[in-house]
C-alpha cells in the first residue's frame, strides 16, 4: 500500500510472483469506489502477468499496480515522483509500465526516479508505442493456428473478420493483407473500418453482426466479454485468434467454445507481443525494434502451437491447456528460488 499524503497519492503494488524474474506490469489509474475494490482488481491483474509471462517464455514473474484516483484531475508531477520512488523502493523486485488511465509520457516522466520503469518512449531509448508489436504477435498467433487446423500456415485466401480496427487491429489487417487473406472489417468508429477497407481491399459489416459472418478465423480486436451466451451459438468461423484482453465472458465459455468445435486461442497468448516488446527494454544493448518483432513472432507462435496440441492431446479447452503451460514453467523453476532485480540497483537508465 503506496501512501502519500502532501501529493494525495493512494496506490497499491501487488506482487504476484517472481519465480521467473522481477514481476512486470502496468499501473492502472482509476476512480476505484473502495479500497477493497482497488485491491481485488490489482491482485487478479497481477496473477494474469505472471500467467502471461510464464507463458510467453519470458524470464519475468507477474505484478500490477493500481493508484485509486481520476488520472485526468489527479496527476501532477509531485505526485508521479511519489508514485515512482514506492516502485523503485522494491529494488526491482516490480517494474512498471503503462496501462489504462498511465501514459507513456508518466513513464518518460517516472523513468527519471528509477530504473524499473520500462515501456517507454522511443526518443528515451525505449519501445515506444507496443500496438505495432503486438499485431505482429496476433499476426504469429493466426499463422501457427493456420498451421494447426490447415496444414500450412500460409493465410492465401483464407476469410479473416476482424472487429475492431483501432491500434492494433488496422495494423493486423495490413499483415493479413499482404498475406494474402480476404478480410471483412468492423469498427464501431465507421470511419476507422473504412479507413481499413480502402487500404486493404477489406468489406466492412455492422460492428454488431462482423462475429455471425461465416469465415476460417474471427480476430476480436476491440473490447473484452465479445465471447459469451449470445455471440458463441452465432460465431461462423472455425477458430477466434484476437488482441482483445478478456474475450471470454466467463471462464466455462472457453468449455462452450470447445464443444461447438470453435478453435480458441487464449487471449493472453495470442496478445503477448505487448509485454514482450517491453521486456526486449532490458535487453543487453537496448532495445532493437527489429530482435523485438522476431521474438515476438516466435515466442507467440511456440506457444500457440503448444497450447492447441495440448489440449487437443489432453482432451482439455485451450484455456486450461494454456494455464497448465505456465504452471508447469512456474513449477519447473520454483525449485530455484530467486528474486531477480534487473537492472541492478546501482543502474539508473
Ligand atoms: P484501440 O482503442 O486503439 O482500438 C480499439 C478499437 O475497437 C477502436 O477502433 C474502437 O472504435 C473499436 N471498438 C470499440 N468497441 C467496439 C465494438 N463493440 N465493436 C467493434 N469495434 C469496437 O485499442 P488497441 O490498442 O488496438 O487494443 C485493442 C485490444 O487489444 C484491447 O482490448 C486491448 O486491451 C488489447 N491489447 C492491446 C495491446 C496493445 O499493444 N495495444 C496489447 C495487448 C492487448
Amino acid at each position: 500500500m503506496c501512501r502519500d499524503d502532501k501529493t494525495g497519492l493512494k496506490a497499491i503494488i501487488a506482487i504476484h510472483s517472481t519465480v521467473l524474474g522481477p514481476a512486470l506490469g502496468g499501473t492502472r489509474w482509476k476512480p476505484y469506489a473502495s479500497t477493497d475494490e482497488a485491491l481485488t482488481d490489482v491482485l487478479r491483474l497481477s496473477r494474469g502477468m505472471t500467467y502471461k509471462s510464464s507463458a510467453a517464455g519470458l524470464d519475468l514473474g507477474g505484478g500490477k499496480a493500481v493508484i485509486v484516483g481520476d488520472p485526468a484531475t489527479d496527476r501532477s508531477d509531485e505526485l508521479l515522483t511519489a508514485y515512482a520512488r514506492f516502485v523503485h523502493s522494491l529494488s526491482g523486485r516490480y517494474i512498471t509500465a503503462e496501462d489504462v488511465g498511465t501514459t507513456m509520457s508518466d513513464m518518460d516522466f517516472m523513468s527519471g526516479e528509477s530504473p524499473y520503469i520500462a515501456g517507454i518512449s522511443e526518443a528515451k531509448g525505449g519501445s515506444g508505442d507496443p500496438s505495432p508489436v503486438t499485431s505482429v504477435g496476433v499476426f504469429s498467433a493466426i499463422k501457427a493456428t493456420a498451421q494447426h487446423l490447415w496444414g500450412s500456415t500460409s493465410l492465401e485466401g483464407k476469410h479473416i473478420c476482424l472487429s475492431g480496427v483501432g491500434k492494433v487491429g488496422s495494423a493486423l489487417a495490413g499483415h493479413l493483407a499482404a498475406a494474402g487473406a480476404h478480410l471483412t472489417v468492423a469498427d464501431v468508429v465507421e470511419a476507422s473500418a473504412q479507413r481499413v477497407a480502402t487500404a486493404t481491399g477489406a468489406t466492412v459489416v455492422d460492428a454488431s453482426k462482423v462475429h455471425s459472418v461465416a469465415c476460417d478465423i474471427f480476430s476480436p480486436c476491440a473490447l473484452g466479454a465479445v465471447l459469451n451466451d449470445v455471440t458463441i451459438p452465432e460465431l461462423g468461423c472455425a477458430a477466434v485468434v484476437g488482441a482483445a484482453n478478456n474475450q471470454l465472458e466467463r471462464p466455462d465459455h472457453a468449455e462452450v467454445l470447445r464443444a461447438a468445435g470453435i478453435v480458441y486461442v487464449p487471449d493472453f497468448i495470442a496478445n503477448a507481443g505487448g509485454v514482450i516488446n517491453i521486456s526486449c527494454e532490458k535487453d543487453p544493448g537496448g532495445y532493437d525494434r527489429t530482435r523485438a518483432e522476431a521474438k515476438v513472432a516466435a515466442n507467440v507462435a511456440r506457444a500457440v502451437t503448444e497450447v492447441l496440441q495440448t489440449a487437443n492431446e489432453k482432451n482439455i479447452t485451450t484455456a486450461e491447456a494454456a494455464d497448465r503451460m505456465a504452471e508447469a514453467r512456474l513449477e519447473a523453476a520454483a525449485g530455484t528460488p530467486r528474486i531477480r532485480t534487473f537492472p541492478k540497483e546501482t543502474e539508473k537508465n
